[in-house]
């Protein structure tokens, strides 16, 4: 079993304990429905066929269809394909959306392939799950590496072997396809919400000042957010990619996110690479450093929105934050996240972080059935509603229960879960 893997069961496991579930409960909820694992080729611009990897990990339908992202990544495994699975059921969950979760991937590095080959394999990807997903069965979504242009040739597939164009069949599409206004930085909207919810809660003394925050990761997620916090009056001290880190030098106040992200517009231009670059450090006049170094900097807020196990037992008692925002899923590991809360740092747990994501792609799929577009600031109200209301359960629960907010987020998401389970068992359902 892979670190995340079991990383995810040991946060259910202890949710479990508390709310006394039975093994049998307990051993269901744990367990995916159906694991895909396959094989795409690919023809390449070279005239070779090559094979990729990929997964789609159908965790619980149990509260609706099975949602979740599709990332392409050198890295990618089943067991983390699992464990991403099965945090998307406890985040539909918790947010009370008519979803369970699932996860897909394929295991390759897209920077590697020309536009045509992208288009082959994301096309190859829906051929061989085609059976497996639909509005109604598995409604997929863009995840690392994957963006509104991937999911287009995604439903284009999928509306062609359907034979009728099928927009509620994915979502994260482009408005012009069907997509929802403000689906684009729904993510990073959600975990601004959320973070200013927990400043007033916690940190009340930090509305004063200009809260210093450094980002991990600047694509959708941290790329979006970076830009949304800096116009909320937040400092942006450093930002990496997966290549380099930049933080503000001595004579800069903070970073201005917009002319780092031009400046990356410029480098891909440049390469004439179709995926981002490298965090360039001609932005401002900014001073390059590791990304070790950026996770340790001395700021108010973290945000890790990046990949999983970016903090753990090597670096976890050298991070200074007093906030971590866990944009990223599983970016903290169990045995660091002991570390971090004996050190008094408050984390907000993924599965409520990050859910404004999943939520805006609920929104879209309802426009999609309903075939009725609302403007960017009802999509985006209507999100924030339901974030804040999740949140204050989740708060209710960690006061009453004095538990941590990851704790009080898994209990009300396991809770929900296991109550549909109890029922659809005593009607004779499953
Ligand atoms: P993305 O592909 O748009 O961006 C990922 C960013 O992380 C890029 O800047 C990449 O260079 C950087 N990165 C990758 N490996 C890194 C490393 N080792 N160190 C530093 N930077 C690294 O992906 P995204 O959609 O922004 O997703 C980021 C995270 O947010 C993922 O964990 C994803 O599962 C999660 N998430 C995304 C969404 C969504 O709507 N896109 C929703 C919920 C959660």
């Amino acid at each position: 079993m892979s670190d995340f893997l079991q990383d995810v069961q040991k946060h259910i496991d202890i949710a479990a304990q508390t709310l006394k579930l039975n093994l049998d409960v307990l051993q269901n909820i744990k367990t995916p429905n159906r694991i895909l694992q396959f094989i795409i080729p690919l023809k390449r611009d070279n005239g070779a066929v090559e094979t990729f990897l990929a997964f789609r990990v159908q965790h619980s339908n149990i509260l609706g269809p099975y949602k979740g992202g599709i990332r392409y990544f050198s890295e990618a495994n089943i067991g983390e394909i699992k464990a991403l699975a099965g945090l998307m059921t406890w985040k539909t969950s918790l947010l009370g959306l008519p979803f369970g979760g699932a996860k897909g991937g394929i295991k390759v590095n897209s920077l590697l392939l020309s536009r045509r080959e992208l288009e082959e394999l994301s096309r190859g990807y829906v051929r061989a799950i085609f059976n497996f997903i639909g509005p109604y069965v598995d409604i997929p979504a863009p995840d690392i590496n994957t963006n509104p242009q991937i999911i287009t040739w995604m439903v284009d597939e999928y509306s062609k072997l359907k034979g009728d164009f099928t927009p509620a069949s994915f979502t994260g599409k482009p408005i012009n396809i069907e997509g929802s206004r403000g689906r684009e930085v729904a993510t990073a909207y959600g975990g601004a919400v959320i973070l200013k919810k927990i400043i007033d809660d916690y940190f009340p003394k930090l509305l004063n000042k200009h809260p210093t925050v450094a980002i991990q990761g600047f694509g959708n997620v941290g790329g979006n957010l970076a830009k949304i916090l800096q116009m909320a009056g937040f400092s942006i001290m450093a930002l990496s990619d997966s290549n380099s880190a930049i933080q503000a030098n001595s004579k800069q106040k903070a970073l201005n996110p917009t002319a780092v992200y031009n400046c990356l517009k410029e480098n891909v231009m440049i390469s004439n690479c179709y995926c981002v670059g490298s965090v360039c450090s001609r932005a401002g006049g900014s001073q390059l450093i590791s990304n070790a170094e950026l996770l340790e900097k001395e700021v108010d807020i973290l945000i890790p929105a990046a990949i999983e196990g970016q903090i753990n037992k090597s670096n976890a008692d050298r991070i200074k934050a007093k906030i971590i925002l866990e944009m990223a899923n599983g970016p903290i590991t169990v045995e660091a996240e002991e570390i971090l809360e004996d050190k008094g740092i408050l984390i907000i747990p993924d599965i409520l972080a990050n859910a404004g994501g999943v939520v805006v792609s609920y929104l879209e799929w309802f426009q999609n059935i309903e075939q009725s577009y609302w403007p960017e600031v009802d999509v985006l109200e209507r999100a924030k509603k339901m974030m804040i209301d999740a949140y204050e359960e989740v708060k209710k629960i960690a006061i009453e229960r004095k538990v941590s907010l990851r704790q009080a987020a898994y209990i009300k998401a396991i809770e929900r879960v296991a109550r549909e389970l109890n029922l659809k068992k005593a009607r004779r359902e499953i």
